[in-house]
């Protein structure tokens, strides 16, 4: 799956990873990289103390008609974690595990996101536990709504802003904003369209929305190709997840030539080293469900997808995904985590002992929650931007902290992981410190 919209999970998964709850503790895992870069840093006690812990963790059990007229109770979540930068802001997951320690973890890396990228915003995620490839559309506009009353006054334009994420899309952004706008003071409904971001651009969504992290990741390939004096022309690609983000990072990256050789998703796994389409790709999904059946490609098991002939992965599917075995399978230069955690730390540290270059998470993937700014902005002023004004401000921010980024890593002698932690927690403390901590 995807950091963002559209993508689509289901329990029955053949060749692929261990469910999640076989994979280790998300929260646990985001913390040990988190405290490298604090000790890097040197960060204060109470501010690390303070962000090693979520601020808000709230869980809803809701009943839900079902379109046969029975009732289900769904276990719901929104985890806030931090917001002395802004409002907590992330995505809303609906996937069929989510689980607290999973929201925890999530939540505290889009604090990092955003304190990294100087956007002013927290960070939180949420979401359900619910398969949605399991329900009808009526099913799941129900769901959406009963958990975004049941959320009420916990989220707001400026308190906590939900978004797409795995298994969620435009159209489960608009149904929120609908609801919420429903349970506020009639005069206040326009004004509260930002309540969530990734709405559909009718409803108050921005352009380039949609294609954001996609783009963002391949901003941060390109800019890595000059970096190495790398030809993107004819470059080998495989791709693991083919939701939205997936989908938008082949399809830019086949647009400067590099070559898409393998792609995998909950379904299965698809090679073929002549490339694959990404748009017939995209007509195939759309109608299956999955890039398995593909017919411009031959099925590969898992274990063969990540030994590919390939120069670049982009992991753009669920957390945890890329372990030691996965690593030292790798044929690649660079892995680029379109997702959110998708790499063990001991895979980590095995590529880059070998000399691939990981770009993270809340660096790369981190076009989303950027673009998800403008349209909060352009909600908050009325206005509607064009997609070349919104995709030439996302190139030069995403640039600028790729730079950023480089180099504090060259300064401080860290991976780029490590650093991307350390410049986002050196702004939460520079804030702390400056505001102090009340009382
Ligand atoms: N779910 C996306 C992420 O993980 C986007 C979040 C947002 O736009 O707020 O970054």
């Amino acid at each position: 799956m995807s950091t963002d919209a559209s993508a689509k999970a289901s329990p029955k998964q053949a060749d692929t990873a261990p469910s999640l709850k076989d994979r280790g503790n998300l929260f646990e895992i985001a913390g040990r990289q988190v405290d490298k870069a604090m000790k890097l840093i040197n960060l204060d006690d109470d501010v690390a103390q303070i962000l090693a812990q979520p601020k808000n963790e709230i869980i809803t059990n809701f009943p839900v008609r079902m379109d046969n007229g029975k009732f289900q109770i769904f276990k719901g979540y929104r985890v806030q974690h931090n917001n002395i930068l802004g409002p907590y802001k992330g995505g809303i997951r609906y996937h069929h595990e989510a689980n607290l320690d999973e929201m925890k973890a999530l939540a505290s890396w889009m604090t990092y996101k955003s304190a990294l990228h100087e956007i002013p915003f927290g960070g939180g995620k949420g979401g359900i536990k619910v398969d949605p490839r399991q329900h009808s559309k009526t099913e799941l506009e129900r769901i959406t709504r009963r958990f975004t009353a049941a959320l009420g006054s916990n989220i707001g334009p400026e308190f906590d802003i939900p978004a797409p994420d795995v298994g969620t899309n435009e159209q489960t952004m608009v149904w929120m904003m609908d609801t919420y706008m429903n349970i506020v003071a009639q005069s206040e409904r326009n004004s509260v369209r930002g309540v969530v971001t990734g709405k559909s651009v009718t409803s108050g969504g921005s352009y380039g929305r949609r294609e954001a992290t996609g783009q963002g990741v391949v901003h941060c390939i390109t800019e890595w190709a000059k970096d190495k004096n790398f030809n993107l022309d004819g470059a080998h690609v495989i791709i693991q997840g083919f939701g939205n983000v997936g989908t938008y990072t082949a399809r830019l990256l086949s647009q400067k030539g590099a070559v898409v050789v393998g792609v995998g998703d909950v379904g299965g796994y698809i090679a073929n080293p002549e490339g694959i389409n990404p748009h017939k790709l995209s007509e195939h999904v759309a109608k299956t469900g999955s890039v398995a059946g593909y017919k411009g490609a031959t099925k590969v098991t898992r274990e063969e997808f990540f030994g590919l002939e390939a120069d670049i992965f982009v992991p753009a599917a669920l957390e945890l995904e890329l372990g030691l075995k996965e690593a030292k399978a790798l044929k690649v230069k660079m892995v680029v985590e379109g997702a959110n955690g998708p790499t063990y730390p001991e895979a980590e540290d095995y590529l880059l002992g070998k000399g691939v270059d990981v770009i993270p998470d809340i660096l790369c993937n981190s076009g989303g929650v950027i673009v998800s700014y403008y349209e909060w902005l352009q909600n908050k002023r009325s206005e509607q931007w064009d997609t070349a004004d919104v995709l030439a401000r996302l190139e030069k921010r995403m640039k600028q902290t790729y730079a950023n980024v480089r180099q504090y890593a060259q300064a401080h002698k860290t991976d780029w992981r490590t650093a991307s932690y350390a410049i986002g927690l050196e702004r939460l403390q520079h804030c702390y410190r400056e505001r102090g901590i009340f009382p």
